[in-house]
């Protein structure tokens, strides 16, 4: 089968041809239907984020198809699990060791021991994968591949907008701070929890999209020399919930500072520079929280996943271009590109449906 393999920074990635990966115990193998390539994908490219040996197949956001079950080998009768052969499913790439405190209390995300596919262990972007069959979800049918293989991301949306505790507040107010890849998605749920949002971006193309996909009000933040009271004035003053989806010390003043009493700042993008912590005066007797949030718990992806399957939210720009798997090189390209980036890349497995 064909397979893009990161081979290191120098080398890159380059499309190779493997043996079909044989199933462990416990796992299922998949027939890849849809990957989107992620900012952590150009984050290994750049070495930023280390993966743990090379060669290694890229890709953890992933839609499939299950082949194979342990045990029951290709009988249709449902397992334990209640996933079945020819079941498309979502793949949560998160592979805790199942041992540990954060395993025992549904916390993998903060596992030290995980091994994530397309990180620590061969991912989706290939024709075939391996997988616990305890991490799929099956989507009924109908539902457009690309929606599954968003549900990833999406789950560290459903993250930090769970952790901003607005539960209970009728129809609050967030400013979402980077409206690219991650922040589509915290868009696309915060609009389907009825809250109100209003995106900041240095993209108009960013910006138009968020518009489209329901924000209340766009702000580009580099063509205002005071971008916080362009927040206020456009979302009617102070909010009641900040995502920054950016994470660099500016945008961190900036959401803190938007803020109401009492209100949560959830960070999700990871800056390359150190974060200043804020006048004391101004922080605590605010008594504003931080959220820092890493990926997601089952909980997460247990939510998003019934959102789309009830078609109740959409997490796939209909601009966002499919890419087949000999054009990866081209379609990490097209990401990678600021200017011309779409939110989202997907890219397609031969013989796919
Ligand atoms: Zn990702
Ligand atoms: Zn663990």
């Amino acid at each position: 089968m064909w397979a893009a393999r990161f081979h290191g920074v120098d080398r890159g990635v380059s499309l190779d041809e493997v043996p079909v990966p044989s199933p462990g115990a416990g796992e299922a193998l998949l027939r890849v239907h849809v990957v989107a390539l992620c900012g952590s994908d150009l984050h290994i490219l750049n070495g930023h984020t280390p993966v743990s040996h090379q060669p290694i197949t890229l890709g953890h956001e992933i839609c499939a198809e299950v082949v194979e079950l342990p045990e029951q080998g290709n009988r249709r009768d449902a397992s334990d699990t209640g996933v079945r052969v020819g079941d498309r499913v979502f793949v949560n790439p998160i592979v805790g060791c199942g041992a540990c405190e954060h395993c025992e209390l549904a916390e993998p995300n903060l596992c030290p021991g995980k091994r994530i596919l397309g990180i620590h262990r061969d991912g989706g972007l290939a024709e075939f994968c391996v997988a616990p069959v305890t991490h799929l979800t099956p989507i009924p049918p109908g539902i457009a591949a690309a929606e599954i293989a968003m549900i990833e991301s999406a789950g560290t949306a459903n993250h930090a907008l769970r952790s901003l505790g607005l539960d209970g507040h009728d129809h609050p107010t967030i400013a979402l701070i980077g409206a690219g890849g991650l922040g589509s998605q915290v868009l696309a749920l915060a609009v389907a929890r009825g809250m109100r949002v209003f995106a900041l971006d240095t993209q108009d193309q960013a910006l138009a999209r968020a518009r489209r996909a329901g924000a209340r009000g766009t702000l580009n933040s580099a063509q205002h020399p005071d971008p916080l009271a362009a927040l206020r004035d456009l979302a009617g003053g102070p909010v009641d919930g900040v995502v920054d989806c950016v994470g660099f010390p500016s945008t961190v003043e900036l959401g803190l500072s938007a803020l109401k009493p009492g209100r949560t700042l959830s960070i999700v993008g990871i800056g390359s520079e150190a974060l200043q912590t804020t006048a004391p005066a101004h922080f605590i007797r605010r008594s504003l929280r931080i959220a820092a949030i890493y990926a997601y718990t089952p909980l997460d992806i247990g939510e998003v996943s019934q959102a789309v399957a009830a078609r109740s939210v959409a997490l796939s720009d209909p601009g966002n271009p499919c890419v087949p798997l000999d054009q990866i090189h081209a379609a990490l390209a097209l990401f990678a590109d600021k200017r011309r980036a779409p939110a989202r890349v997907l890219i397609t497995m031969p013989g796919a449906r």
